[in-house]
């Protein structure tokens, strides 16, 4: 295949390599680059695999589209939560909601269709996007940097007739904001005109924390047609090594999607599957707490931001993810990560990682002890003041 510049190596998983060696070398390590949340997965997940083990069947191949049980439950929890009007029939099982993505993208994509990308936005969205399709187009259209909000205008010029897709994340990663019900109302509104797909990336849907409430974009159809919901259990439930995410597809693309799984991975893990279809309905007590951590962790980040003027940053409300804007220290972001994490022993990741209009911004993760971000934000302080502002 072409590996086109865009299918670049993963920055945040550069980072996170970085982090390892460090740690392997016995050197002290404040991680703020994590992706993945910092309490252990429930129990009745666990037990459920083990469960899960002594049933034979488990052990053996399952169905391409996922466990027709599970992907029942799924679609009754997205119809009663979210309102997304799907059936059984809709929903696919997939190794991760990353696969969930590329297999959507691969289904939609044909040379010369037109991608269009929220940024800043998630580092795979643009390279999956090329892996799917050599010879697809990619429009990126920023978010405004002064409240991280959608700029509509620049979404209505950028989404043309030749528009195949329209991706975005909420809650998002990176800038931990959550995209109101009026902007993905216009935004329906504008793919519909343009008679455009949409992916709506909902992993960190179940993780806000704020006053702006979460709203599926799936919920304004009548009928599963132009909205492909992604989302997934390994953030909202901690197993994110499990491997385990859903797409939820219109009837026009599911022959293709079942193809793509059958001749791409055969089935998600049976067990796997079968654990979280044992454990059904799945906990949820930790959610609430898990949230309550990331609104007080959100409000030591704000009070970081509001003691140093020379920085500004979004307000996170919801996934664990806060973006800052270090413009003011002249670095490139690439720059600040490895000279922060070299001179003081902090992770982030560089803003350029979520878009090339982003190099002015690093991403923290929230998802981390309160003693380690507090230790994190003076260490970063001692940083900006003594390497970066002298
Ligand atoms: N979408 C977003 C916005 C993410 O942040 C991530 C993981 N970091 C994924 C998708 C992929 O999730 P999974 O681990 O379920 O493949």
């Amino acid at each position: 295949m072409i590996f086109n510049k865009e299918i670049s190596e993963s920055l945040t998983l550069k980072i996170a390599e970085s982090v390892r060696v460090k740690k392997e070398r016995g050197e002290e390590v404040f991680s703020l680059g994590i992706g993945e949340p910092d309490f252990d997965a429930p129990q009745e997940l666990k037990d459920a695999v083990v469960k899960a083990l002594d049933i034979p069947t488990n052990i053996r191949y399952s169905a391409a589209m996922g466990l027709p049980s599970l992907r029942e439950k799924i679609a009754e929890d997205l119809n009663t939560r979210n309102h997304i009007p799907c059936k059984a029939e809709n929903i696919v099982i997939t190794p991760g909601t990353k696969q969930a993505i590329i297999l959507s993208l691969m289904a939609l994509l044909e040379p010369g269709d037109e991608v269009v990308v929220i940024m800043p936005a998630w580092v795979s969205y643009i390279p999956q996007s090329f892996i799917a399709e050599t010879q697809v187009v990619v429009k990126n259209v920023d978010m405004r940097k002064d409240d991280y909000s959608w700029d509509m205008e620049a979404l209505e010029q950028a989404v043309t007739p030749k528009t195949k897709v329209i991706i975005f994340n909420t809650p998002q990663n990176p800038t931990g904001m959550v995209v109101p019900e009026a902007d993905q109302r216009r935004l329906f509104e504008i793919a519909e005109r343009n008679d455009a797909f949409i992916i709506a990336d909902e992993i960190y849907e179940r993780l806000v924390y704020g006053d702006v409430p979460h709203f599926s974009i799936g919920s304004l159809e009548e009928q599963v047609s132009r909205v492909i919901t992604v989302n997934g259990f390994g953030k909202s439930h901690a197993i994110t090594g499990w491997r385990i995410g859903y797409a939820v597809v219109p009837p026009c693309l599911l022959g293709n999607l079942k193809k793509l799984q059958q001749h791409i991975n055969s089935n998600t893990s049976t067990l796997i599957q079968m654990a979280i279809d044992l454990a059904w309905p799945l906990p949820v007590e930790h959610i609430p707490v898990f949230c309550g951590r990331l609104k007080n962790r959100a409000k030591l980040y704000q009070d970081f931001l509001d003691s140093h003027p020379q920085l500004s940053g979004s307000h996170p409300k919801g996934s664990f993810y806060a973006f800052m804007n270090i413009g003011s220290t002249g670095l490139a972001s690439l720059d600040f990560c490895a000279q922060l994490l070299e001179k003081t022993g902090v992770a982030v990741t560089p803003g350029i990682a979520f878009g090339k209009d982003w190099d002015d911004h690093v991403r923290l993760s929230l998802a981390v002890d309160e003693r380690v971000l507090e230790e994190a934000f003076k260490r970063i302080h001692r940083f900006l003041e003594e390497e970066c502002w002298r």
